[in-house]
């Protein structure tokens, strides 16, 4: 599944009738969860079959396209059959029952209620809502795949407007060639990882850079009278610097997991649920600043793609463990060198990284089965879900080359052309210009894009 995203024009009324869409959607789903509450043994059947009977019997549903309504009512779903899972597992603490969503921001409609104009430029959505017609601009091109591909196409709304999302199913895989490179990684506070062979990368601070500005931001907001029209302008500006954020977060997280996967056959790393780790308030900005979860869940997606391995290890212990002997040498948080006995002197999370590279290959764990699918980090935040979404910095090369030959204008070839050169150089410098990642890159340099 790739999922392409385009930025949509289109007039203020139009966004009323996207808003009013995102609200039925909401709504159908807190209603079908209420119903799954008031009823025994409802399945997911009975929940599609009751969106139909909310068209009956409320108008405003009954403006949204069928399948829309399902889909909305299978949200309701996801959520019950987490909690089911959750329990079924035997999860410690709480189970995660499903709660009424208040703050949702986006709707789903699957093959029909929506139809692209012939040049791919435009989307209508047919149904009453009264969305019309709206104008995709991004860089994509969905030119290269049939319509019937599309599986699902989502209107997200985002601090700095809405965007459409396409699912298009295509099985990606591609072939690479073996490396003979094993790997363990150690996730530290300090630096986002430190692998088995001792290379440290650097935790990329982006929300410690930015926080300054979104401690004004934030400031901004509670200083204004609640409700007034400031307030509102200056909770915009805190959005988009939210937003803003997330996704400098993602792109780092996917280049790196990219750069990992292509570089190594089999990576080894800490089976952390970050969940847990982020109750702990001290840490919980720097995991999250680390977008450690976000990484794993792309290494384990780029896995799939490139038919490498990848393995999550139970992480207890690996920082007291010798890698060298096994031996048992105790330390506290705050002892950053390992020293045991056998005369193996290391950093503490290169050692660490070490046991987990070994522990990797022994027992061949569980791989990759946390993060399924990208979707799986639907729990973070309503924003998170699109920025997350497997939009790939997939081969640019190849299909800017084919997406090139296709078009038939003369200028036109040469000017993206030349556009594209620019920002891949672009591209180059940013990733090279972090010495530890160009450590990493160095033998795979043409590979990588
Ligand atoms: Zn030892």
């Amino acid at each position: 599944m790739l999922i392409f995203e385009f930025k949509a024009h289109g007039k203020k009324q139009q966004f009323n009738a996207v808003d009013e869409a995102i609200r039925t959607v909401q709504f159908i789903r807190n209603k079908a969860l209420r119903f799954w509450m008031d009823n025994e043994k409802v399945n997911k059947f009975d929940l599609n079959k009751y969106s139909a009977v909310l068209a009956k019997e409320f108008p405003f549903c009954d403006e949204l396209n069928s399948m829309a309504r399902q889909s909305s009512a299978e949200r309701a779903w996801s959520a019950i059959s987490r909690f089911y899972d959750n329990c079924r597992k035997k999860i410690l603490g709480k189970k995660g029952f499903p709660q009424f969503q208040k703050n949702n921001r986006s709707v789903e409609y699957k093959t029909s209620g929506w139809k692209l104009t012939s040049d791919r430029k435009y989307i209508t959505f047919t149904d009453k809502q009264g969305i019309g017609k709206l104008k995709l601009k991004g860089t994509r091109d969905l030119h290269f795949y049939q319509p019937t591909q599309i599986k699902r196409v989502r209107l997200v709304k985002r601090a700095d407007g809405y965007y459409v999302q396409f699912c298009i199913q295509v099985d990606r895989s591609e072939v690479v060639e073996v490396t003979g490179n094993a790997i363990g990684l150690d996730v530290g506070l300090k630096e986002f990882y430190t692998d088995s062979n001792g290379v440290v990368v650097e935790n990329p601070r982006f929300l410690r850079k930015g926080e300054r500005g979104l401690r004004k931001a934030q400031r901004r907001v509670s200083k204004r009278v609640k409700g007034s029209e400031n307030r509102g302008k200056a909770r915009v500006i805190l959005g988009k610097r939210h937003l803003k954020i997330s996704r400098q977060r993602k792109d780092f997280a996917v280049k790196l997991a990219r750069c990992v996967i292509q570089s190594n056959d089999c990576v080894a790393y800490e089976d952390l649920r970050i969940k847990n780790m982020v109750k702990n308030h001290c840490l919980a900005k720097s995991i999250n600043d680390a977008s450690w979860y976000m990484f794993r869940i792309w290494m384990e997606y780029f896995g799939k793609v490139f038919g490498r391995i990848t393995i999550a290890v139970t992480a207890s212990g690996t920082s007291q463990e010798c890698s060298s002997c096994g031996t048992i040498v105790k330390k506290s948080l705050s002892t950053r060198t390992h020293v045991c006995q056998c005369g193996c002197v290391l950093d503490r999370d290169h050692n660490a990284a070490r046991n987990i590279l070994s522990r990797g290959l022994s027992t061949v764990g569980h791989t990759g089965t946390w993060g399924k699918t990208i979707n799986a980090c639907g729990e973070l935040t309503a924003t998170l879900v699109g920025v997350i979404l497997p939009e790939q910095v997939d081969s640019m090369n190849q299909e800017s080359s084919v997406a090139l030959a296709l078009r038939v204008s003369i200028n036109e070839p040469r000017r993206r052309k030349e556009r594209e050169g620019k920002r891949q150089e672009e591209r180059k410098k940013l990733i090279i210009s972090s010495p530890v990642i160009s450590e990493i890159l160095h033998p795979f340099q043409s590979a990588f894009y």
